[in-house]
């Protein structure tokens, strides 16, 4: 009678799962700027600029802020651009608060000078 021979086969596998967040703020390259600059995610954004997060979206379809996509689905908004626009928006705010002020100014020049009086 034949000996049986048996052989077994032990398979072991396992699998590493690393959960990380993505960080707030990176610094990357940005091909707008042509330069290494600091990178805010989205929310990081709306909060830095004290905006909703919607006007950030805005901002990015009407191209008003640069957008990295340092991983699949990862973007992040180029810090130079967003403190641009917000440079921008802020000159915008001064140039709509000036026509209300100029024609009081040249309200009290006229009247002051109608009435030959120094102001
Ligand atoms: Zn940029």
């Amino acid at each position: 009678m034949k000996s049986k021979r048996t052989a077994s086969i032990r398979i072991e596998t396992y699998e590493v799962t690393t959960v990380r967040r993505r960080p707030l703020t990176l610094r990357a390259w940005c091909v707008a700027c042509a330069a290494e600059v600091e990178m805010l995610s989205p929310k990081r954004a709306a909060e830095w600029a004290a905006v909703p997060l919607l006007t950030i979206s805005g901002w990015l379809e009407t191209g008003k802020l640069h957008l990295a996509e340092i991983a699949p689905g990862c973007l992040y908004v180029c810090r130079n651009a967003l403190e641009q626009q917000m440079k921008e928006c802020a000159a915008a705010k001064d140039l709509k608060i000036q026509p209300q002020a100029s024609p009081r100014s040249t309200t009290r020049r006229n009247r002051s000078n109608s009435k030959g009086e120094l102001p």
